[in-house]
């Protein structure tokens, strides 16, 4: 088993070949339609993909939006990429331990679902040959690219999709392992440690769509398969894992039809006038539509079209689609949709089906017929070699077919866009601006204190500089790295308010089990229904407020609790102990256990336990010790 991994990041700043913003979801300002021309001059290599695609006839509709200009819509040339993005596609190479080219050279990759304006998406080379360690194993990293984003694809219509001009031309760095992965764990584990690598240059962008994946997978016996759109980590694994035993089951039916006598030469007939269909709405619904129902038999193909793992069947029933062709019958999952077990034989008859023929059904217009025909033949005729090299695209748990593999000759020279020469002294420069790897900086956290694990999390949402400050200023490594694993879990992480918190937090006004519940809602709710509020004052800074059972206001507006919470405790422990006065005197410090308990329930949540139990120790010490009535004045100075 070979599985390759083509991982894309979208570079922060500015589009890759114009000015504008690369942001997505920004405002639309009109539209305009076109359609795809797939024969002229250079684009004259008519692909399987492009043909297939061309067979559609469909049209595109795009939407313009604020971050898009002429280039976008394929009216200007496009410009030179900017100099930052360029620096980060170097940066990338070095991490990944490539040998950057002497000379970037956009080429164009032509497109055929109509996702650029231009026809065709323009990719450059930036790093080749390099080496990423994962673990024991080492993968070869094939190229490292710089290459613009597609339209984002805003809905489908049967002729028409409609695409927002808004992410085409974002820059998009393309990663293309080696086949070098043996199973679908790896190939997630090496995402994920490539992933965290590349994030170090802090110049991906952080949205939560801005990273794709792309799988390459072959088994033995098959045939190349790209996988298309894995959104996360662990859809990598999930779907291929499916995909493997798809390609296993075709590998396996091949073997089946080796020893069958399959043709492709099906005998078709008419079905429309029939009586097999009464009951199936299925077919009665095509039939009210004006369409004819066609049998035909299926030579050789009986249990494995829908048996168990096979499902080839299925396989048909995709390809079909694609065209706009629905509604394949076939007899493997017969009785069903209103077919019951008499009308199956019947029609098998009919057709004169021997042992092992397969049937087929369909209900279309009688002059798309040849082309149903067409397709199910170069299927079936693909299924004795086994698996198909195909584009596919990923759902959440497995895959469809998307359209054949394309051929690689599909690159052009991209001729408005200059030549860009990197010298060696350019790289140089660029070379110190490599940021540690991430082992470096792990052990940099862990020797602040900070857990292991934490300091990855924080590797991966990139707050790991937030955090390092955080610990010089407040100290507590693991009360900031627990924090700021919550704050940074929220959509938009406020940093100066968990700021505003750890310096209360490290003045020990705040509980650390309501830093988090604080920062959350906004609103701590303390036993006893007094609320702990956190309120933005006139001058937008963060304040807190001590609110009472009754709503008002206790202590506010800037929780100025330094000095009047540990009055506030004192208080409360004096009384403890005034009610328990004989017991304080016969027991002392023996009596501690029984009154913390009793504090606890007066204040449970509101002040740390261990600042209760080390002020209640030294006050019932005093108490015991002491004449108790004037000692409780200097208790509480700390
Ligand atoms: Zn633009």
């Amino acid at each position: 088993m070979k599985i390759g991994l083509e991982i894309h990041f979208q570079v922060s700043g500015r589009k890759l070949f114009c000015e504008c913003k690369g942001e997505e979801g920004t405002k639309e300002l009109g539209s305009f339609t076109r359609k795809l021309a797939v024969v002229s001059g250079e684009r004259s290599e008519k692909d399987a993909a492009a043909l297939q695609e061309s067979m559609k006839g469909r049209e595109f509709e795009y939407r313009k939006t604020e971050n898009s200009c002429l280039v976008e819509m394929d009216e200007e040339p496009p410009h030179y990429p900017g100099k930052d993005t360029l620096e980060t596609a170097i940066i990338v190479s070095l991490i990944l331990g490539c040998k950057v080219v002497d000379n970037v050279h956009f080429m164009r990759k032509i497109v055929i679902d109509g996702s650029n304006t231009s026809g065709f998406q323009r990719t450059g080379i930036v790093g080749l040959h390099g080496v990423f360690k994962k673990g024991t194993s080492n993968i070869g990293i094939t190229s490292v690219t710089l290459e613009e984003e597609a339209c984002r694809k805003i809905k489908e219509e049967e002729n028409k999709v409609v695409y927002s001009l808004d992410r085409l031309g974002i820059p998009l760095i393309e990663i293309s392992t080696d086949p070098d992965i043996r199973s679908p764990k790896e190939a997630r584990d090496v995402a994920e440690s490539i992933g965290l690598a590349v994030k170090q240059s802090r110049m991906i962008r952080r949205e939560t769509s801005s990273i794709r994946q792309d799988l390459n997978i072959s088994i033995r016996g098959g045939n190349r398969v790209e996988i298309k759109g894995v959104q996360s980590l662990s859809q990598i694994e999930k779907v291929l894992s499916k995909e493997i035993e798809r390609q296993q089951s075709l590998v396996e039916i091949a073997g089946i039809l080796r020893n069958r006598d399959v043709s492709t030469d099906f005998h078709i007939e008419d079905l429309t006038n029939s009586s097999f269909f009464k009951s199936s709405d299925v077919f009665t619904k095509g039939l009210k539509a004006g369409k004819k129902i066609f049998g035909f038999t299926l030579p050789g193909l009986s249990g494995v079209l829908n048996n168990g793992k096979y499902r080839l069947g299925r396989e048909i029933a995709e390809r079909l689609r694609t065209v706009g062709i629905g509604g394949f019958i076939h007899s493997d999952e017969l009785p069903n949709y209103g077919i019951g077990e008499a009308e199956k034989k019947e029609i098998s008859k009919r057709l004169g089906a021997k042992n092992e023929d397969a049937f087929g059904l369909v209900s279309l217009e009688s002059n798309r017929l040849s082309q149903c025909i067409e397709i199910i033949q170069s299927r079936i005729a693909e299924a004795k070699k086994g698996v198909p090299a195909e584009t596919r695209g990923a759902n959440e748990n497995d895959t469809r077919f998307l359209r054949p593999l394309p051929g690689s000759s599909r690159m052009y020279p991209e001729t408005d866009i200059q030549l860009i020469p990197l010298d060696s002294e350019y790289i140089k420069d660029v070379q110190r601006k490599v940021p540690p790897t991430v082992e470096q900086r792990v052990s940099h956290l862990e020797s602040l204190g900070i857990p292991r694990q934490e300091a990855f999390v924080s590797l991966w949402k990139e707050y790991d500089d937030v955090l390092e400050s955080f610990v010089n200023d407040f100290g507590s490594p693991k009360v900031c790295a627990r924090f700021l694993a919550v704050v940074f879990a929220s959509e938009r992480p406020d940093v100066v308010k968990a700021s505003t918190l750890l310096e209360r937090f490290s003045r020990g006004n705040i509980p650390s089990e309501s830093l988090e519940a604080l920062y959350r809602e906004g609103v701590f709710i303390m036993p006893g229904g007094r609320k702990i509020v956190l309120k933005k004052n006139d001058s937008s800074n963060y304040v807190l407020e001590l609110h009472g059972k009754d709503g008002n206001k206790e202590i506010g507006p800037d929780f100025k609790f330094k000095g009047q919470s540990d009055e506030r405790l004192q208080k409360i422990i004096k009384s403890v102990i005034m009610k328990n006065e004989n017991l304080v005197r016969e027991r002392g410090d023996g009596s501690f256990k029984l009154l913390m308990g009793e504090v606890m329930k007066q204040v449970r949540g509101e002040f740390e336990g261990k600042d209760i139990s080390d002020l209640l120790k030294k006050m019932i010490s005093e108490a015991s010790h002491k004449d108790g009535k004037t000692e409780f004045q200097d208790a509480g100075k700390r």
